[in-house]
């Protein structure tokens, strides 16, 4: 399979690695959003959200938020974004599962300047129920 993520886990391609446990490896982004933009992946090879196993999903859940943490306290951030696209429609452009961990900045060498990626609708309760109703199947 031809999978950059996957050449990166077995070491075929370089990054920059941060972390890692048995199961997840965390490592720098090569085209950043702000400064310390990190991702984790899982070791094993899963397209996306919808592929991943649960163990896998939980252990990048919990890396994300050591990141996360870090970037708070090592870093200056002033919030953090943690982010995952499931489909080329979603965003998704490298097809093995990754959260990315974005760290925001208001002020400062490192201020994004990064807005909602959406409009927010007007409320419509009809539909905000029909979707629900959809859900719960
Ligand atoms: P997405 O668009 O959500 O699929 O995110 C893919 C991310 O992978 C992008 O932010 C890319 O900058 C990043 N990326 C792609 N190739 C590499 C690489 N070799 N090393 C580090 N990050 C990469
Ligand atoms: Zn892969």
């Amino acid at each position: 399979m031809d999978c950059v993520f996957c050449a990166i886990v077995a070491g075929d391609i370089p990054s920059t690695q941060v972390d890692e446990d048995e199961r997840v490896l965390a490592f720098m982004d090569i085209n950043p959003a702000t400064y310390g933009h990190t991702l984790v992946i899982p070791k094993a090879h899963a397209a996306d959200v919808l592929e991943i196993p649960t163990d896998d999903l939980t252990a990048a859940a919990a890396m994300g938020q050591r990141i996360a943490k870090r970037a708070m306290a090592n870093l200056g951030a002033d919030g953090v974004n943690l982010l995952n696209s499931c489909k080329a429609e979603a965003w998704q452009t490298v097809f093995h599962f990754h959260l990315h961990v974005i760290p925001r900045y208001a002020s400062g060498p490192h201020a994004d300047g990064m807005t909602l990626p959406w409009t927010p609708q007007e409320t419509d309760f009809d539909a905000i129920g029909a979707a629900a109703e959809q859900l719960r199947a």
